[in-house]
């Protein structure tokens, strides 16, 4: 194949025996260029290095096997179902193979042939291996009754791509076979991988051994040992991790270019400690004092502050808006939802009472009169703090000199609301907290151009919060429960999954429960109920008086999710948990256990998959948000752990960001220190890297010394970050 390079590479039909009539197989597989070929990854590999004739088969391991096909037929077994039967034989032993529902396999095989199958051999009445994969090595001759393989398929053998080494197995489309994938991609590899870029400076490859990408291609595909196929992997997920650091290292840059510097005075923190009845904790002070040296220095603040459900995030928010203000500016928190927006106001603003600050509360709830005040206040910068929820980054609200913006709970938001919030100001400090904790591994690719503050311990004092899976038969006993916590002197939250009865399900729904707890079940005790249908008014008189103890149980749906901080709430009991994720009963559950009080999180449910056993398995073994989280990313993978709203997740092809978090680091380290000797990516030796991430992301690397640090990246950037 000799086609000249066009600018997006050689169409894959360009390849012999693919074609046009082939070609739109591959487009559906994202295979258009021969160089996505190289990309395309087998999904796993067999060894059919050793292959053994049929009197050497050993039962209980996949083997391949080659030898002539004696008998093929199908039959039909006692229960209906249609079997394939065909048995090899090497003139000493036989093997049967099988095949349940396709008799149509009586089309591929015949008397006579030569054929190598592979698969995990049992021994049933006799040796059996049922649905191997199979190659047709030889198609043979009925009348020739030779009982060996046809001497000259021994010879293919050795040639093969498909038989006598470690094989790939392709995803694949209908009208694609494994053979002919391999054939293809081997080609592929032949004409055109001679002329492929080499993307790693040698420096890095040898400092982090690394081989070449030619041996790693042909590697990935066609290995020769399993050594080998290790060493093609770990390089390609390197490569794949460094770029995507690389894009990392070049956006932080950008970021970090100038800011405002917020200089926190002798005594600040003391002062600021006083405000509240309790010790901060340790942790509490560690982050702190991250804040602090971020908000004093002239780049601006772009932090992550991940703790766990009642560690506490809030105080430190606070003492990062006190600082702002301190400095003579304005500060923003944004939050997901209005209920948490009116708790974080009460909390603020009867915290901040004693220093005099004006702090406003905004949300879409508030008349108009208000809202046209408060706009004012902030346009002209009457008001110092301002707390709500996305009404904050509305087009007509405009800051003085916006220096600081929090984001609580982020995961609620998506990757523009974080934008625009910032936007209001010139460079704020940008301090992010999430309750769902990230595992580091995923963190690094999503947020890695953010610095990391970690709480981790709660504050002392808290009882712990045991966590129960029960199932339907034990509904008596949790309301007994129920009533026994309430008589107790405390609360409870019963969360549905829904607001009213749908006639299409059979769910129990929060405005049919509340009916029927509050006639059979506690006749003799205060309800409220509290969901997304109430109208905002009422949504807060019910929080507040369920606060204020003029409520005992409190039915809800998952309005309730975050945030809400009410600690003499010591029950919390969810309803059809089967169907929620993990981040979001761990949410739940961190509504209790904020108080003096032991609390308990109770689960009713019928997991009906695995998936919801283990879910609520993992619930009722650990309370640790970490382990929660670790365990969510593992059951669910990255796209939808980070879910669709925010999920900025770059797309990767190779690498397992949990499983090959050693390699990350290794790549996250050496893109760091690429851009910190060459910001630009100006060194010839560099051009690969810049031209990799321009294909892959997207982003072009200005070579200006100007425009690179000011200014508003030129790209869409994975995590979208943008200032
Ligand atoms: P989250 O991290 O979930 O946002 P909050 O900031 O709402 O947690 O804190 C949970 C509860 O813990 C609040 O009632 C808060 O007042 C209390 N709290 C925070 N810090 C401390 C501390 N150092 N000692 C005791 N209680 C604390
Ligand atoms: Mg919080």
């Amino acid at each position: 194949m000799q086609v000249k390079n066009p600018p997006g590479g050689i169409p894959v039909r360009y390849i012999k025996g693919v074609g046009p009539g082939k070609a739109p197989c591959f487009e559906k597989l994202g295979v258009k260029n021969v160089s996505d070929l190289f990309y395309y990854l087998p999904r796993r590999y067999e060894d059919r290095s050793r292959i053994v004739e049929v009197k050497d088969l050993e039962p209980g391991s996949a083997q391949a096997v080659v030898g002539r096909v004696l008998k093929t037929g199908v039959f039909t077994a006692r229960t209906g179902t249609r079997i394939f039967e065909m048995t090899l034989g090497d003139g000493q032993r036989r093997v049967s193979a099988v095949w349940y529902n396709q008799p149509f396999m009586n089309k591929v095989f015949s008397v006579g042939q030569t054929v190598m199958l592979y698969g995990k051999v049992e021994l049933q009445k006799r040796l059996q291996i049922t649905h191997p994969a199979y190659e047709i090595l030889d198609p043979g001759n009925a009348k020739d009754t030779s009982l060996l393989p046809h001497p000259s398929s021994l010879d293919r053998l050795k040639a093969s791509l498909d038989v006598g080494r470690i094989v790939p197995v392709y995803p694949l489309t209908a009208n694609l076979t494994q053979r002919y994938m391999r054939k293809v991609v081997r080609r592929a590899i032949r004409s055109s991988l001679a002329g492929a870029p080499e993307v790693l400076p040698t420096r890095i490859r040898a400092r982090r051994k690394l081989v070449d990408f030619r041996f790693a291609i042909e590697n990935i595909h066609f290995p020769y040992s399993f050594d080998n196929l290790e060493k093609a992997y770990k390089r390609l997920v390197f490569e794949e991790f460094f770029i995507l650091q690389a894009v990392m290292a070049l956006k932080r840059k950008k970021v970090r270019e100038k800011g405002m510097r917020h200089e926190a005075r002798e005594g600040l923190l003391a002062d600021f400690e006083k405000l509240f009845s309790f010790e901060l904790t340790g942790e509490q002070k560690k982050c702190i004092k991250e804040i602090e040296r971020d908000m004093a220095g002239d780049k601006p603040m772009y932090r992550l502050l991940q703790g766990d459900v009642g560690s506490g995030k809030t105080v430190i928010a606070m003492y990062a808006l006190l600082l702002a203000v301190a400095n003579g500016r304005q500060a923003a928190m944004m939050v997901p939802t209005e209920i948490l927006a009116r708790q974080h106001y009460v909390t603020v603003s009867e915290s901040f009472m004693p220093l005099g600050l004006n702090v406003r509360l905004l949300v879409s709830g508030i008349d108009t009169g208000d809202r046209e005040r408060i706009r004012k206040e902030l346009a002209e910068g009457e008001a110092d703090i301002v707390i709500g929820t996305h009404s904050l980054i509305q087009e007509d609200i405009d800051y003085k000199n916006l220096a600081l913006a929090v984001m609580d709970e982020q995961h609620k938001f998506g990757v523009t609301q974080r934008k625009v919030l910032r936007a209001k100001g010139g460079t704020p400090d940008t301090l992010v907290m999430t309750a769902t904790p990230i595992p580091r591994s995923l963190a690094l690719t999503v947020f890695g151009d953010m610095d990391f503050s970690l709480l981790k311990e709660k504050p002392a004092g808290r009882e712990s919060v045991t966590t129960y899976r029960v199932g339907e038969d034990k509904r008596d006993a949790v309301y007994a429960f129920m009533r026994d916590e309430v008589s107790e002197g405390r609360q409870a939250f019963i969360v549905y999954p829904r607001v009213k009865k749908s006639a299409s399900s059979d769910l129990k729904s929060a405005e049919e429960m509340y009916d029927h707890l509050r006639k059979n079940v506690f006749g003799d005790m205060r309800l409220a109920i509290v969901h997304g249908g109430l109208k905002t008014g009422e949504k807060n008189k019910v929080m507040d008086e369920f606060r204020a103890g003029k409520s005992d149980i409190l039915v809800a749906t998952t309005v309730i999710e975050v945030g809400v901080d009410i600690p003499n709430v010591t029950v919390m009991v969810v309803e059809h948990a089967e169907r929620y994720g993990l981040a979001q009963l761990h949410q739940l559950r961190g509504r209790i256990g904020r108080g003096k009080h032991a609390s308990y999180c109770i689960l009713i449910g019928e997991p009906g998959t695995d998936a919801a056993h283990e879910r609520l398995c993992a619930m009722a073994e650990t309370d640790d948000g970490f382990k929660i989280a670790e365990k969510d990313l593992d059951i669910r993978g990255p796209g939808q752990f980070l879910g669709t709203r925010q999920s900025g997740l770059p797309e990767i092809r190779f690498g397992n960001i949990a499983r090959d978090f050693a390699i990350m680091e290794e790549a996250r380290d050496e893109a760091f220190r690429l851009v910190e000797e060459d910001p630009q990516l100006k060194d010839p030796r560099n051009a690969a890297i810049r031209k990799a991430i321009a294909e892959r992301f997207g982003v072009v690397v200005r070579s200006s010394e100007k425009n690179v640090g000011a200014g508003p990246c030129a790209c869409p950037l994975p995590g979208g970050e943008q200032r």
